[in-house]
């Protein structure tokens, strides 16, 4: 019965139900529910099947910086499909999109970066850094230093180096994960986990987990640590501000590699090209996805620094990895418009100085709500976290997580997007959101808030 009969919801819904299994979905319960169909968008707003419009506070999946719609990206991927739709970058070849956008990502990451190495997704990204990783202490004679470090509740991906990499406990019961030589500590979230200590204390804490974890597993069998500058999927955990230069302390004194995961927090969304220049990291390797073609054709990579690069060039042999569409023709075309867009937009400053902390300062207004126990943002992330009793911070809703999904359905009832992680809010906008929107954001989120409470 949708709108318009091209787009008959009942009829979709139906055959979705029997022929499609989703993505991190109970399937029994939606097949019963039926999935709402998302049939075009623009801008920062969808619409669906029956013509009801949402405004997109999650960017598609965290991805899409430029907005939806962007006609100059589809011309573009139109002309280079015309030129050359695809072909490899195995075997001694390589193509004019792949070379101009490994240029311009050279140019946009931190100094260090000067070489990419192209993937799909951030998963088949992380699955990158466990191989090269590896590969690269091998080739420093040194083959021993094998276990890499991640954190409870950390996100990197859903293939089994991402799972593993990543401290989803979920994710590890459903497949006898992680893979031998990961281990994982404390994750920095200091308003769920950091009990009596200051965020500040908790900060050093946490940070001092990967020390301790070093000495435990011992300096010489681990290889690396990774980590998302902010926790995205985790529920926007923005670590404490001792958090950071205590952890590049500690790599840099253990020698082990430090991983920054930039596959949310890259491309503007922290209101600087990338989290490791918000926090002042100096990663090692860097992979990145989402926001780097806006979502507009899957694309991802790692970034590799002339410190782990300069191994792989001096010695020789292959590295044994790789990917059918790595650097893919047309995915490069769709990236390069993009970042050409966020350049010529000045979308990231636009972050910094404009409509990020202009949201930023009504979504902090919300902890005034009595379901809200905080209200938190950097740039254009951010979480609201939902409590039973506002003002103490040890008590959360039992079982975890109902209340979320309630608010986060009240919301596409109110014509917006927000997810639920457990019951956190979570919103992370396209960069092009206007003032209006911003505030509309706001107000449908409370009165979000309001029907959930
Ligand atoms: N790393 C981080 C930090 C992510 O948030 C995600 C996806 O949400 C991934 C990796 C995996 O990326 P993809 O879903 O493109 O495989």
């Amino acid at each position: 019965t949708g709108a318009s009969n091209r787009y008959p919801t009942r009829d979709l819904q139906a055959r979705d139900a029997a022929h499609h299994i989703h993505p991190f979905t109970d399937t029994g319960a939606l097949n019963r529910e039926g999935p709402r169909i998302i049939t075009s968008a623009d801008g920062a707003w969808l619409t669906d099947s029956d013509g009801k419009r949402y405004l997109d506070g999650m960017a598609g999946l965290w991805c899409c910086q430029v907005g939806h719609g962007r006609q100059e990206i589809a011309d573009a991927v139109h002309r280079q499909m015309c030129e050359l739709e695809y072909y490899n970058t195995f075997f001694k070849t390589s193509h004019p999109p792949a070379v101009a956008l490994a240029e311009k990502l050279a140019e946009l990451t931190p100094p260090q970066f000067n070489r990419v190495f192209f993937t799909s997704s951030g998963s088949e990204a992380n699955d990158t850094v466990f191989r090269m990783v590896r590969a690269y202490w091998d080739k420093m004679g040194q083959p021993e230093k094998k276990t890499i470090i991640g954190r409870w509740n950390g996100y990197h991906g859903s293939t089994l180096a991402g799972t593993s990499l990543g401290g989803m406990k979920g994710m590890h019961e459903q497949g006898d994960l992680p893979v031998p030589g990961v281990h994982h500590i404390a994750q920095p979230y200091w308003f769920g986990e950091g009990g009596d200590m200051s965020e500040e204390e908790f900060g050093l804490w946490a940070a001092r987990e990967l020390e301790r974890a070093i000495d435990e597993i011992g300096e010489d069998k681990v290889a690396a640590f990774i980590a998302e500058p902010i926790q995205g999927a985790g529920g926007v955990i923005i670590p404490p501000q001792s958090y950071w230069p205590e952890v590049s302390r500690i790599c840099k004194e253990r020698g082990i590699l430090l991983v920054v995961d930039e596959v949310i927090c890259g491309f503007g969304r922290l209101g600087t090209w990338f989290g490791s220049d918000y926090y002042g990291l100096e990663p090692d390797l860097m992979p990145i996805a989402k926001g780097l073609s806006s979502g507009y054709l899957p694309i991802g990579g790692v970034m590799v620094s002339d410190r782990v690069a300069s191994v792989f060039i001096d010695q020789a042999g292959d590295f044994h990895h790789g990917f059918t569409y790595s650097g893919h023709p047309a995915c490069c075309a769709a990236a390069l418009a993009n970042l050409e867009i966020m350049q010529r937009e000045k979308l990231v400053e636009r972050v910094a100085d404009d409509i990020g902390p202009y949201l930023q300062a009504k979504w902090t207004g919300l902890a005034d709500h009595p379901l809200v126990g905080e209200a938190r943002m950097v740039g254009l992330v951010g979480a609201l976290e939902l409590v039973p009793a506002k003002g103490d911070r040890s008590r959360a809703f039992e079982p975890a997580g109902d209340v979320g999904t309630l608010c986060r359905d009240l919301s596409f009832d109110n014509g917006l997007v927000m997810r639920a992680v457990r019951d956190s809010m979570i919103i992370s906008p396209p960069l092009v959101l206007t003032h209006e929107e911003a505030d509309l954001l706001v107000e449908r989120t409370a009165k979000t808030l309001d029907d959930t409470y």
